[in-house]
């Protein structure tokens, strides 16, 4: 290189770029993957790298040409995954300026001009070099026209040439030009690995660090190498002393892993103080409201990770305590946890104080702490008893239960009182021959006799006037059929042994029954959703609502609460419908 007194300062993502496959870090799929390509004599014409930005795509197309033209120290060695970094074509291509190797940023090269010269080069044999090689970074940003001329040197390319494309967006880069090349997908570099590559540099450089403070930089950096040195670079270049945690928390603008570790616990465990507390540390260092809460996501992410069973290999050693901590809370909660915070997230981009809204944030995850997860819920809830009154069955996102929700207490904290039943409650039902003395008992008669299309005309049309035994005056509503109140009484007059006579009356008279119960149901469902257990449960589980109300105590036969399937598959359209989606 250059031999001047006062070397120039080279920034690490450069001075650190890879100069051999084994430098590349946490890329080994693909070394091991090319190596056996490259020994298999398997080397395709045209490569294509792809990954996320700043993860070494560059850095990886160069080391290929390096080692497809390396000639080794000696002028005799062939291509190879490990270039030796000191014959002519390593040390040229090295410095860019090898004759035969060409990179191209399609980027600011779209037309159609740059892809005819690219293929009128082809043609002619490389110059010095063992191969004639094109790198084309950002490929996918290549003119439609472009890619035509390409595709046409691709399907019949000169053994001498090969090509090397590097893309973030693979998507956009025509299968016809993919088909044709060997596939290489980088990886983002995990935190860890990452960290400990930092640790390395900061030892060589002479740069005091916490683990921490690298491991922060190496999350933030989201598995970019280039991100990471750069971000390395600038947090050594505001201090002479040690890097600490607190030091690149401040200048990323991010809470301090320590203190989104303390947000978490504390609202984890349901102390809502010490969580505000923590989280305004954080905030009056500067650290951005959606940060944290992007950094509570991370965090339980891990924990999640880890209470599923995976292991904390990728952790760095200072944070695997606090993960296991949080990893006890197990999944279900930590899973609610999630859901809160990732729809807090959404909002807190429109809230007008971004710190309120996730103050709000963390109180609403306190409170939730020691709410009962479904599974539990589930678990302490009693099976249905004979005897249990009227409840609601919630849909929730987990899978319903089977079981009616009863009142019963389900956890020391959940309070609960037995629900108020006295206004949908019904007279005892006679199913047998008695009379009938109200318009359910009516209706019950006929279903019980199975004549259900006419118990869903009753319910739906008739309102009753008066009732005597052998006498029932009525009112009709709706699309009454003609004959029903000839049929009502035939039919009265077979069940019960005695003639009735079912007369029509002009007055008001009272709700049809299915009136009385869309009104009872109303009722019913107010009451419950109030009711502390079902108001918790709706309030725990966004998008719960009550889908169903069951009556325990109702059989099929006499129910005039439960489900109506006798009305529906009469074939009557029944408006009643206790359906609310969530
Ligand atoms: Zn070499």
């Amino acid at each position: 290189m250059t031999d001047t007194a006062k070397p120039a300062y080279r920034v690490l993502a450069r001075k650190y770029r890879p100069d051999t496959f084994s430098e590349l870090i946490g890329q080994d799929a693909l070394v091991r993957t090319l190596g056996n390509a490259l020994s298999l004599g398997r080397l395709a014409h045209a490569f294509v790298l792809t990954g996320v930005r700043g993860i070494g795509k560059t850095s990886t197309a160069r080391l290929l040409a390096k080692g497809l033209n390396c000639i080794g120290a000696d002028g005799n060695g062939d291509a190879t995954l490990e270039p030796c970094g000191q014959c002519e074509p390593c040390k040229s291509i090295a410095a860019g300026r090898h004759v035969d190797v060409l990179e191209i940023d399609a980027a600011s090269h779209t037309g159609v001009d740059d892809a005819r010269e690219i293929i009128e080069g082809v043609g002619y044999r490389p110059v010095s070099a063992r191969y004639k090689i094109y790198i084309i970074d950002e490929v996918h940003m290549m003119s439609k026209s472009a890619f035509n001329a390409l595709l046409k040197t691709l399907e019949e390319p000169p053994d001498a040439v090969k090509f090397i494309f590097a893309t973030t967006e693979i998507r956009k880069v025509p299968v016809t030009i993919l088909s044709r090349c060997q596939r290489y997908d980088l990886r983002r570099v995990p935190a860890a690995m990452l960290a400990g590559h930092l640790g390395m540099i900061c030892q060589r450089e002479s740069i005091a660090a916490d683990e921490d403070a690298l491991a922060a930089i190496a999350r933030a950096a989201e598995g970019s190498v280039r991100d990471a040195l750069s971000l390395l670079d600038q947090a050594a270049a505001m201090t002479a002393d040690k890097l600490t945690n607190d030091m690149v928390a401040d200048m990323l603008g991010r809470p301090g892993r320590r203190e989104s570790q303390t947000v978490l616990t504390a609202a984890l465990a349901g102390d809502a103080p010490s969580a505000l507390a923590a989280f305004n540390i954080a905030y009056s260092r500067g650290a951005e409201p959606e940060m944290l809460v992007t950094d509570l996501l991370d965090l339980i992410h891990l924990a999640s990770m880890q209470a599923a069973g995976g292991s904390d290999d990728a952790l760095i050693e200072s944070e695997r305590e606090i993960i296991a901590g949080l990893a006890e809370s197990g999944i279900a909660r930590l899973g609610r946890a999630w859901q809160l915070l990732l729809k807090g997230h959404g909002e807190l981009g429109q809230a007008p104080n971004p710190a309120a809204a996730c103050e709000m944030l963390i109180i609403r995850l306190a409170h939730t702490a020691h709410m009962p997860t479904p599974g539990e819920l589930m678990q302490k809830l009693p099976k249905t008893s004979p005897s249990s009154p009227p409840s609601a069955s919630l849909a929730t996102a987990t899978p319903a239960p089977s079981t009616p929700v009863a009142s019963a207490p389900v956890t020391s904290s959940v309070e609960t009182a037995p629900i108020e039943t006295a206004e949908i409650a019904t007279a005892p039902i006679e199913t047998g021959a008695g009379m009938p003395s109200s318009l359910a008992e009516i209706v019950a008669l006929a279903e019980t006799n199975g004549e259900m299309l006419l118990a869903a005309r009753i319910r739906n049309h008739v309102k009753l006037v008066s009732l005597k035994p052998g006498n029932l005056q009525i009112g009709l509503v709706g699309a009454a059929p003609d004959q029903l109140a000839g049929d009502i009484a035939r039919y009265l007059s077979q069940w019960t042994g005695q003639r009735w006579l079912v007369s029509l009356s002009e007055s008001a008279g009272s709700q049809t029954l299915a009136e009385e119960q869309r009104d009872a149901h109303e009722k019913l469902r107010d009451t419950i959703a109030i009711e502390p257990l079902v108001a918790q449960i709706l309030d725990i589980f966004p998008g719960a609502s009550i889908d169903e109300i069951k009556n325990p105590e109702a059989t099929d036969a006499a129910g005039t609460l439960v489900d109506d399937n006798g009305l529906l598959e009469a074939g009557q359209n029944n408006d009643d419908d206790e359906e609310m989606s969530g």
